[in-house]
């Protein structure tokens, strides 16, 4: 029985870790999800693939930078030409860069605000014009607890994060007549490739400073990424929703 497609969502980076998770999560009998990856040699994509096709109406992987500016508007239109519609971007997309400012190179500075910072924008300004369209839409950005609270040696990585607020903010206010909303999710230190680098002892001693007592799951955030994306959240815009266990309050 063909039940259709009734929900589409684009979730940047979601080959593994969190995007992965929040690519799980939406999944639905009658939802698309399609996620983008940057490294074609690496089984996550595949993988990923796999695992949504056996919970979802329809699953793609695409390989191209969130920062890509073009590729993101071909993408996106072809997303729409083809399902009709783009129910939600999850900017999941991002990367570390990170040393002392002191030491941090051009080079590093830019490549993380424009992974993390612009690709979003990148991202989002082509699916802003769809989903205003449709008078129906979900944005939600992937900020972090270290766009609050600071991190040394992540001035680049911070800078990028915190500047993910102040674009929610600012899209949300622009796009909430038309029953788009945008967010911002917050994690915390969260169980991922991304913070697997930490040496055990260094990952003891963030431990000790979390009140919840555990790193995060992938999955804890996936939570509240599909509560912003769902019906329910409807009247819930410009916020940024803190997933850290009571690290920073
Ligand atoms: P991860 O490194 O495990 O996964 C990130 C994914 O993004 C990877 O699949 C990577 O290939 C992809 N990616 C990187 N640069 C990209 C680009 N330019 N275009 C498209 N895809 C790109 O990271 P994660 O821990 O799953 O983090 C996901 C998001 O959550 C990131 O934005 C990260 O900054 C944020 N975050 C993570 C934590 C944490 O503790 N893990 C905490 C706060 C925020």
């Amino acid at each position: 029985m063909d039940i259709g497609i009734g929900r589409v969502a684009l979730v940047t980076g979601g080959a593994r870790g969190i995007g992965r998770a929040v690519a799980m999560k939406l999944a639905a009998p009658d939802t698309a999800i399609v996620f983008t990856h940057v490294n074609p040699s690496s089984p996550g994509a595949a993988e990923t693939l796999a695992l949504l096709k056996d919970r979802t109406g329809a699953a793609e992987a695409q390989c191209w930078a969130a920062e890509d500016s073009v590729a993101a508007q071909r993408h996106i239109e072809d997303i729409v030409s083809r399902y009709g519609r783009l129910d939600v971007l999850v900017n999941n997309a991002g990367l570390t860069r990170d040393n002392l400012s002191v030491r941090l190179s051009d080079e590093d500075w830019r490549a993380v605000l424009e992974a993390n910072l612009f690709g979003a924008f990148a991202c989002s300004r082509p699916a802003a014009k769809v989903m205003m369209k449709q008078r129906r839409g979900r944005i939600i950005n992937l900020s972090s607890v270290v766009a609050f609270s600071g991190n040394p040696g992540q001035a680049n990585y911070c800078a990028s994060k915190a500047g993910l607020v102040g674009l929610t903010k600012s899209m949300a206010l622009e796009l909430a007549s038309r029953g788009v909303t945008v967010n911002a999710v917050a994690p915390g230190f969260i169980a991922t490739d991304m913070t697997s680098k930490l040496d055990e002892k260094l990952r003891e001693s963030f431990v000790g400073r979390i009140p919840a007592g555990r790193f995060g799951s992938p999955e804890d955030v996936a939570e509240v990424v599909a509560f912003l994306a769902g019906d329910g959240a409807a009247y819930v815009t410009g916020q940024t929703i803190h997933v850290n266990g009571g690290l920073y309050l």
